[in-house]
Formats: structure tokens, C-alpha cells, sequence
């Protein structure tokens, strides 16, 4: 079938909606026509020279929802006319990683994977993270696609396919936050307010937020943080995180991406305990150093991807909290386009005048 999809042609800046030809759906695989889709900073990082050894030309997106039109004869997952969200982690649900329930890496995850399901002009391409959600439709292996309940609203449970996941599940899943911890969240872009959620949901005592954007302040006080803090407007941060929450944080999550705001991540965190989860990706090659006596002292650092979600068993439960007016993801959808603008979309999260831009199908 023919279908309206933004490409990626390489890091020169923008992407170009064209309209491509998309392979049939293979025996293991699913067609889902697209409602909406999010725009990350992970797709902007195909256009924008921040990351290298990509495989051009690339159809972007990696989160959103749709229905489903079709299914291979092996699919026993999911029917036609189920409302889904395709993930860009699998969950094949046999491998040891996910009978484990430390991680949500499915082996599958890492396998390399051949498939090229959108042709035009001669040539075939992927999709990101062999999804291409900036798509009319797509076609995508079984084991990336969540089933979800039909009556909750595409165009707002899309962005719990990375931003939701990522924060909600960094702060319920990686940190496993206890009621009455302190936490400090650096970074409030979609992924750090969706950590200040899941922090709140949690039970956390204080929750600190902290940006160089004063126009965050509102948006993390609405979703459940106590203090804003401006590194710009403050002499000595570490002093003052640590002042705040009576000599450091239990737990602090990084959502910026650099490796000075992953040092003090580390460092306002309380001795003995204190636990740093690292979310933000870090531009090509830059390394992080970190004074080792920060974690000789007992402190923590974790790793997160999709904030530990298990893609399939538990990105239903979060559209259930969503429904269930526990979290609020509506506030941090700022602003919504039809495709054809989506360089408008790119340029807004460049400059940070949006939270999450949603496409409309
Ligand atoms: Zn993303
Ligand atoms: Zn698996």
C-alpha cells in the first residue's frame, strides 16, 4: 500500500514527507494504521549531527498509536481493529531477559534486523527502532506491539511509547522509588515531567525540579514537584540540592544528556544511599567522569532504557493510570500538527518551545 512518511536522508536538517510504497505484512508481522505519533529528541538526532553511523535514508518515529488493519497468519497477539502501541523494545516473552524481571532488553532487541518495509525510488529503508511511526502505516514484528484498552485516547497515550515509559518506568520500574523519598529531576522536557509523575505516583516526599527554562517551573509544579530550581539563578547548586533535602536526594534522575548535569546528578544524592538513574543519551562519543569517592561513598548509578517497561506486559498499565486520572499526560502535550508540518515540530523541540508535539493521522 501507498503511504505519507517523513524520511531522513541524512544530518543536513530536515526531513521530507513523501509519499512511499509499504512491503505487506510477513507472517510474523502486523500492519497498524497510524493515529498519532510523538516527536522525540532521539529523531531530531538524525537531522541535527548528533549521531553518527546511521544508515540513511531512514523513515523517523518511534512512538505513537494506532489500530490495527492486518495480521501475519503466525500473529496470535493482536487482531484487526485492536488499539495498540507499537514500542520500539520487543518483548518476545520466552528469552532469559524477559522471563527476568531486572531488565526489559529482550534478546530480540539486540539481533540485528534486516527488514526494510517502506521502498520508494528504487531503494528500501527501515523505520527507527524498526518502527518509522512518522507514518500513515506501518509494519512491525508482533513482539514490538502493545495491545492497550480500545476506549483510551490515541492521540495522548501515544507518548507513552518512549517519553511515558521512559520517565514513569525510570522513577516505578529502574529507581523503585519508595513513599517518602526525596527525588531531584534534572531535565524537564517530556521525559523528566513523565519522571516527576511517576516519582509523585511513587510516594515521593519532595520532588525537585531543576532547568535552565524558567517556563518549566508551572509545567513540574502541575505534575506534582514542590521545589524549581535554576541553575542559572543559584551560586552553589550542590549546595542548595543539598540544603533542600537535608544533606542530599535518595534519588535523582538525569533527562539532559551531559555529562557535567550527570556529575551533579551523582553528587546531590545522599551518601551511603543515594541513587542516580541516567536517562539522557549522551551526543556522540562523549565519555563521563565521575570522582570516584562519589560512589567508593555508597551511591549508586543506573542505567535505564524505556525505563525498564516491559513493552508488552506493562505499557497497559500505564495507559490504565492514565485513564484512571493518576497521571496526567494531556498537560504535556503542548502543541499538535498534521505530518506534513512535522519540521515545524522538529524546530519547536530545538528551541524548547515544546514539551511534546504530537502528529495527528
Ligand atoms: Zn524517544
Ligand atoms: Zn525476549
Amino acid at each position: 500500500m501507498k503511504v505519507r512518511a517523513a524520511i531522513a536522508y541524512g544530518q543536513h536538517g530536515q526531513v521530507s514527507v513523501e509519499t512511499v510504497e509499504l512491503a505487506p505484512p510477513g507472517p510474523r508481522d502486523v500492519l497498524i494504521q497510524m493515529k498519532a505519533a510523538g516527536i522525540c529528541h532521539s529523531d531530531m538526532s538524525f537531522i541535527n549531527g548528533e549521531r553518527s553511523g546511521v544508515e540513511y535514508p531512514i523513515v523517523l518515529g518511534h512512538e505513537g498509536a494506532g489500530v490495527v488493519l492486518e495480521c501475519g497468519r503466525e500473529v496470535t497477539g493482536v487482531k484487526p481493529g485492536d488499539h495498540v502501541i507499537p514500542v520500539g523494545v520487543p518483548e518476545c516473552g520466552a528469552c532469559p531477559a524477559c522471563l527476568s524481571l531486572k531488565t526489559n532488553l529482550c534478546d530480540e532487541y539486540f539481533q540485528a534486523w534486516p527488514e526494510r518495509p517502506f521502498r520508494f525510488d528504487g531503494r528500501s529503508a527501515k523505520g527507527f527502532c524498526e518502527l518509522g511511526t512518522f507514518a500513515e502505516a506501518i509494519v512491525v514484528r508482533e513482539t514490538r506491539v502493545a495491545k492497550i484498552r480500545p476506549d483510551a485516547p490515541l492521540d495522548v497515550v501515544c507518548c507513552l511509547g518512549c517519553a511515558g515509559a521512559t520517565g514513569l518506568g525510570a522513577a516505578l520500574y529502574t529507581a523503585r522509588v519508595e513513599p517518602g523519598s526525596s527525588v531531584v529531576v534534572f531535565g524537564l522536557g517530556g521525559i523528566g515531567l513523565n519522571v516527576v509523575e511517576g516519582a509523585r505516583l511513587a510516594g515521593a516526599r519532595q520532588i525537585i525540579g531543576v532547568d535552565t527554562n524558567p517556563a518549566k517551573e508551572s509545567l513540574v509544579r502541575r505534575a506534582g514537584a514542590q521545589h524549581f530550581v535554576n541553575p542559572h539563578g543559584v551560586d552553589d547548586l550542590l549546595g542548595h540540592l543539598r540544603e533542600l533535602t537535608g544533606g542530599g536526594a535518595d534519588y535523582s534522575f538525569e533527562c539532559v544528556g551531559q555529562p557535567r548535569t550527570l556529575r551533579d546528578a551523582v553528587e546531590c544524592t545522599r551518601p551511603g544511599w543515594g541513587t542516580t538513574v541516567m536517562i539522557g543519551v549522551l551526543p556522540g562519543a562523549q565519555e563521563i567522569a565521575l570522582r570516584p569517592r562519589a560512589l567508593l561513598e555508597g551511591r549508586r548509578l543506573l542505567g535505564s532504557y524505556l525505563g525498564n517497561t516491559k513493552t508488552r506486559t506493562q505499557l497497559p498499565g500505564l495507559v490504565d493510570l492514565f485513564m484512571e486520572g493518576r497521571i496526567s499526560l494531556d498537560s504535556l502535550i503542548s502543541h499538535r500538527i498534521g505530518l506534513e508540518r512535522i519540521n515545524d515540530g522538529f524546530a519547536w523541540l530545538a528551541s524548547g518551545a515544546a514539551t511534546r508535539t504530537v502528529i495527528g493521522f
